[in-house]
């Protein structure tokens, strides 16, 4: 009898996610963390829930980001039934901010390539000029020149997210294990043997989803996982009336009331260090686009690295040496957490992974990228 039927290795927002799927699934699961001193996009971001602009160059992704996007209404209201948790979620549409005719051309031009692909799912969306942005934020200045917008754009407050999922997924029975960083795991005699500093953890399948670390993890499963860091830093206001009502792509009002400003993508290895040339970026385009942050005090700087793919899509993965080994990551774990928990773990509790719509995420499209 193995210990447990599932084994889920990180408990950042992917594998929280999952792990509390499989449990709504019935499954016997365990979390097994390295814990809050990881590297950890899951408590550093920035908290949309985000579909405009998902899916050029895979047109499934954008699919598969509209999916989780419509999910997550019922998926916050699931977590506060169960946990009392309100993860705070709201959709009252996105805006994508631009600063020039020049960036208004171009936004326009990304959206269109976007939805001109084969396969793509139509969504309505408007590229909106200075004037009607001005109806709907009053308060944006006069350098705005238009913003695209889209109504399934929203947000949470993704530190409360992480919470609710990690308590419901308890509630349900998952055994989390903070302090257990896996450092070797063996495939024998039909199970996974997991190496941990407190022993062994033996379970019938395996979900690697340990972020950057999967990097390293995957090989030991047959599976190979290329993902990097990529830094993103941000900077929280103090708290202030509410007077931004939609999330901005770089913009968004918490329901703390503090305004987040974001975040930038850096290749900086491992280096989550805060510095002033970027930061001082972020807090003038965001002034440039509401004129009164200017008159806010900046509370907090900070800087998390995202989990990042050669092509920057997700890789969803099934081992062939090594069956019963899966792999999730992706760079908008709290976009596609809905997805994760709703439509990825049941498919991984009921052993695989449909080749229809995962082939395409599978990290055998590097393989073939570099053959051509
Ligand atoms: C600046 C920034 C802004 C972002 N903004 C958004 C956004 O607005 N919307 C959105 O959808 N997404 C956003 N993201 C992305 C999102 O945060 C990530 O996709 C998501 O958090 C990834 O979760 P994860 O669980 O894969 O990885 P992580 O959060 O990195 O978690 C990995 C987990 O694995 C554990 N671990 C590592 N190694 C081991 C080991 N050997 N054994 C056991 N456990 C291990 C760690 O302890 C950790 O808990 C942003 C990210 C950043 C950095």
């Amino acid at each position: 009898m193995k210990d447990h039927d599932f084994a889920v290795v990180g408990g950042g927002l992917v594998g929280s996610s999952i792990a509390w799927g499989l449990a709504k699934e019935g499954q016997r699961v365990v979390v097994l963390d390295e814990g809050d001193v990881a590297y950890r996009a899951s408590r550093g971001n920035f908290a949309l829930v985000w579909v405009q602009n998902k899916g050029n160059g895979m047109p499934q992704y954008g699919a598969w980001t509209i999916g989780s996007a419509q999910a997550w209404p019922g998926f916050a209201r699931m977590l506060l039934e169960q946990t009392g948790l309100d993860v705070k979620y709201e959709h009252p549409g996105g805006f994508h901010m631009v600063l020039s005719e020049r960036e208004m051309e171009f936004r326009d031009a990304q959206l269109k390539r976007l939805h001109a692909q084969p396969g793509m799912p139509k969504y309505d969306y408007e590229m909106m000029d200075h004037a009607r942005v001005k109806s709907l934020l009053p308060d944006i200045g006069p350098e705005v020149a238009g913003a695209s917008f889209s109504k399934l754009d929203g947000h949470c407050n993704s530190l409360r997210l992480f919470r609710a999922l990690n308590a419901g997924m308890q509630q349900l029975g998952v055994a989390y294990r903070s302090d257990h960083i896996v450092s070797d795991i063996r495939h024998e005699g039909g199970e996974f043997r997991l190496v941990t500093k407190h022993g062994e953890v033996r379970a019938g399948k395996l979900v690697l989803a340990a972020g950057i670390a999967n990097a390293r993890l995957g090989p030991m499963v047959g599976l190979d996982v290329a993902v990097r860091p990529q830094r993103g830093q941000l900077i929280v206001t103090e708290k202030t009336a509410p007077f931004l009502h939609y999330p901005v792509a770089t913009v968004r009002q918490t329901d703390e009331g503090g305004v987040m400003l974001g975040d930038s993508q850096e290749e900086a290895g491992f280096d989550a260090s805060v510095g002033q040339p970027v930061i001082s970026v972020l807090a003038d385009r965001a002034q440039r686009m509401f004129p009164k942050l200017g008159s806010l005090n900046v509370v907090r700087t900070w800087a998390a690295l995202r989990v990042m793919t050669q092509d920057g899509f997700p890789i969803y993965d099934e081992s062939s040496a090594c069956p019963g080994a899966f792999v999730a990551t992706c760079h908008s774990g709290v976009t596609l957490a809905a997805a994760h928990a709703l439509r990825l773990a049941p498919l991984l509790a009921q052993g695989t992974l449909p080749r229809e719509t995962f082939e395409t995420f599978s990290s055998r499209r590097f393989h073939v990228q570099k053959a051509a």
